[in-house]
């Protein structure tokens, strides 16, 4: 029985994961996310229904747009199978509880930013508002403990991040400091500093492959968004199981 349910999660990840691809590439360019329905970036023409199943598409039209053979960006089922994936660890890690609701929450805001951060270097506000709407009221039906450490989190979360924006002039936007608070009111006080621990471990990590392959170059701006996203996940799963460990090492 529980199978079943793991494979429904899978099916509707993947799903959401394409719908999160066309918000992710529109809502920047203030286009609607309903219409037009998705098409070829180069000849135009609109994807039949059998092209628009998410990663199998892919894999059955060998990356290609079937009409004009424009190679279609990889990025697209990464984005899918990379959102099925994390759909599929909530349950996984934390059971069949309500908290599911908030986990995949967070999961969906995550992967939009990656993919508006990755293509246009930003993070929209219509985004960071939207979620914020949506995990406030859930943050306080599923609290934290105590319940206010959501605020807390908040605060801690935006201000860290403007500090460090004063701090390094401009090496900080004002997406990841806004974004930053979203994520203090999900992960807490802590949870928030963990996030920030591990988004500069993986961004200096994905930096310094981007520089290996020839991708990121030194003094140039790298989008932040995916390692904020990486970080925001280990927080999120295993944030209590890393403080544990630390204070328990250094027998604090
Ligand atoms: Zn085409």
């Amino acid at each position: 029985m529980s199978a079943f349910y793991y494979i429904y999660v899978a099916i509707v990840g993947l799903c959401l994961g394409s719908f999160y691809n066309v918000v992710g590439l529109r809502v920047p360019k203030g286009e609607s996310i309903l219409t037009p329905r998705s098409h070829c970036t180069r000849c135009q023409r609109s994807l039949s229904p059998g092209e628009l199943v998410p990663f199998f598409s892919y894999l059955w039209l060998r990356g290609k747009c079937r009409n004009c053979g424009t190679r279609i960006s990889p990025l697209y089922p990464v984005i899918e199978v990379m959102t099925s994936c994390l759909f599929l660890m909530a349950p996984w890690l934390l059971g069949w509880s309500s908290e599911l609701i908030l986990a995949w929450t967070l999961i969906s805001l995550l992967i939009i930013i990656c993919v508006t951060d990755i293509h246009y270097m930003l993070i929209p506000n219509k985004i960071l508002i939207v979620f914020a709407l949506l995990l406030l009221p859930l943050r306080l039906m599923i609290p934290l403990e105590p319940w206010w450490d959501m605020f807390a989190g908040a605060l801690v979360g935006f201000t860290l991040l403007f500090l460090i924006a004063l701090i390094s002039k401009g090496g900080m936007g004002g997406g990841d400091i806004k974004l930053f608070a979203v994520l203090g009111l999900v992960l807490g006080w802590k949870g928030v500093l963990i996030a920030f621990f591990f988004s500069t471990v993986y961004g200096t990590i994905i930096g310094g492959v981007g520089m290996i392959l020839g991708k990121v170059r030194r003094g140039k701006p790298m989008p932040f968004g995916p390692a904020i996203s990486l970080g925001a996940i280990t927080a999120y799963f295993w944030g209590e199981a890393l403080t544990d460990w630390y204070f328990q090492f250094f027998r604090i």
